[in-house]
């Protein structure tokens, strides 16, 4: 088993987590997300943070303490390759950057964390935003309750591109500011892509991202125009490798996606303007695709509220948002490697699974939707101790009623979350207030 070597080195439990003590999952049925098929009832053992034996059926277990799933199917712990932990989009995000501090968006990610994480999800990739890699720490530290994540720190852009920092800027203020450059991860060279990678190494990211093409949600004219030169994302793609970084690709247009895959990123995410000869060119390169319906869905029904977004916003919002769903489908039938990831921060964190239902109702199999959200994100993320329920493993398992393969609303119902061993949520407890996180005892 060659997971087992790993056991030594990983199996640090939070704190929290009683060292020795053995859990017993009696789980109705299980997803097994290798062969995408739900058997039936299995026991999950659990120990010091990973999974200590599965096994068929619901027999003694001495001395484990015993939870019973029985009406439940329980899936490996979900992962949302696509989220923004630090914010949280609102009418009121533009004016916001104005006023509140690092800190007050710190305070904020602790309670979209905690919802994250009793949403199902045991671990994303955080692909923007500063406070995701402290946030990372605070959660591995056992200070706030969350899921793992993977943090890519400041996206890169180009100067006025997606993730320009100061883009809405009065003149005075931007001459006050002066341009961003590397440190805040805005490039415009090659050398400026060696330097940005560097800098967020020096940060403590986990993960490069950056904005190959306009975005939706900027204060900028197009959202879909190429942003980077080929040679630039090389650039990061080459000095990401020294790291062992993996590179996100943020990407609406075509040729901005087309010089994102031939540069060799790891993934191109929204991908909404994706032709078919770029499917091709994915399938031949390896290249995952990421859809994030959820934003695209969440950005075309806020465009038709007045005054929801800036005006300069709103019809990318409007056009683009609306595409997404039908380039996930196209994607699917072409055979791109696709994988879970909802862009959440724009829509409400903590709905992160109602991207499932958006996956099934493109027509991909509620099966391989639950895999994209486990197996394949594991190999996204480039692990291979977590996404399935098997000794060695993570024990992160999370559990919904009844059959989600048959009905996938049953994700919307998460009861039972574990992460690392350590049990978040189980049937019986009280559904949590809608409040900040920080409040709930
Ligand atoms: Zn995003």
């Amino acid at each position: 088993m060659r997971l087992l070597p790993l056991l030594a080195l990983l199996a640090t439990a939070p704190a929290f987590a009683q060292s020795g003590a053995t859990t017993a999952l009696h789980c109705g049925q299980l997803f097994d997300s290798r062969s995408g098929e739900v058997l039936g009832a299995h026991t999950v053992l659990v120990r010091d943070g990973r999974i200590a034996a599965v096994s068929p059926g619901h027999g003694a277990t001495p001395g484990a303490t015993t939870i019973d799933l029985s009406s439940h199917t329980c899936t490996p712990g979900w992962t949302d390759l696509h989220v923004h932990l630090g914010s949280q989009s609102s009418p009121d995000s533009y004016s916001e950057g104005f006023r509140l501090d690092d800190v007050d968006y710190a305070y904020r990610s602790v309670g979209y964390a905690e919802k994250t994480l009793l949403a199902g999800f045991t671990s994303v990739r955080d692909l923007g935003g500063e406070v995701a890699p402290h946030l990372r720490d605070a959660i591995n530290n056992g200070l706030v309750i969350g899921p793992r994540i993977w943090a890519a720190g400041k996206s890169i852009a180009t100067t006025g591109g997606h993730a320009d920092p100061t883009n809405g800027y009065n003149s005075t203020l931007s001459h006050l500011i002066g341009p961003p450059g590397p440190t805040e991860g805005v490039i415009n060279s090659v050398e400026d892509a060696r330097q940005a990678v560097r800098q967020r190494y020096k940060e403590g990211s986990d993960v490069i991202k950056i904005t190959a093409t306009g975005g939706v949600l900027s204060y900028a004219k197009s959202g879909d125009a190429p942003q980077f030169t080929v040679e630039e994302i090389r650039s990061v793609v080459d000095t990401a490798r020294d790291y062992g970084y993996k590179v996100a690709a943020h990407a609406h247009g075509e040729e901005g996606m087309r010089r994102a895959v031939e540069a060799g990123v790891t993934s191109i995410e929204h991908g909404t303007y994706m032709s078919d000869e770029l499917m091709a060119l994915m399938k031949k390169k390896g290249t995952w695709y990421v859809p994030t319906i959820h934003a695209g869905r969440f950005v075309a029904e806020k465009a038709k509220i007045d005054g929801y977004f800036p005006d300069v916003v709103r019809p990318k919002a409007a056009r683009i948002g609306a595409l997404i769903q039908d380039t996930a489908a196209r994607a699917y039938d072409a055979g791109v490697k696709m994988a879970f990831g909802t862009d959440m921060g724009v829509g409400p964190h903590g709905d992160n699974a109602r991207e499932f239902l958006y996956l099934v109702e493109a027509g991909i199999p509620a099966a391989t939707a639950l895999q994209m959200a486990t197996i394949r994100a594991a190999e996204v993320l480039g692990v291979d101790d977590q996404g399935v329920i098997a000794t060695g493993q993570r024990a992160d398992i999370v559990a919904v009623p009844g059959n989600p393969v048959e009905d996938i609303e049953a994700v919307l119902d998460v009861a039972f979350v574990m992460k690392d061993g350590v049990i978040h949520k189980q049937p019986g407890d009280a559904a949590p207030a809608d409040a900040q996180a920080g409040t709930r005892q």
